[in-house]
């Protein structure tokens, strides 16, 4: 179910539970700001998810909401879990739903990071 990009954050989910170490999850890159691990369902031969380790729901609330350092430290650990994967060439996307209309599912910011194949269009046609 998509979520409310606007709701206040709910401590209970699942990517709360795994920066918590309540789940399991195949970590791919950890540091002060961020953690980056596998998805769990892919949609590309690379799909990874890298997640703030501060709490915001989404995209919205962190650019709002988080100080400075919390920004540069995330956008940076993209970056570089992109890079050590050996994503750069040829080549990857980076996906942020938020909300209802872009099927939001997990009221924790995440960015996915999809790569190994052509990934096509930016957008389905529908
Ligand atoms: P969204 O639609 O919110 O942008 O994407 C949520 C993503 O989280 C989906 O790609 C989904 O497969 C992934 N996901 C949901 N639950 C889990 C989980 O428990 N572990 C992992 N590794 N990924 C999950």
């Amino acid at each position: 179910m998509p979520i409310d990009a606007t709701a206040p954050y709910d401590d209970q989910n699942i990517f709360a539970k795994i920066l918590r170490g309540e789940i399991p999850n195949k970590t791919v890159y950890e540091d002060e700001y961020a953690l980056a691990f596998h998805d769990i369902n892919p949609q590309a031969p690379h799909h990874i998810l890298v997640i703030p380790k501060g709490a915001y729901v989404s995209w919205d609330d962190f650019s709002a909401n988080a100080p400075e350092t919390e920004i540069a430290g995330f956008i940076r650990a993209v970056g570089k879990v992109a890079r050590e994967a050996g994503l750069v060439e040829p080549g990857y996307r980076l996906l942020a739903n938020v909300g209802m209309d872009a099927h939001q599912e997990v009221p924790h910011l995440h960015v996915h990071i999809f790569a190994g194949r052509k990934l096509g269009p930016m957008l389905a046609q529908d």
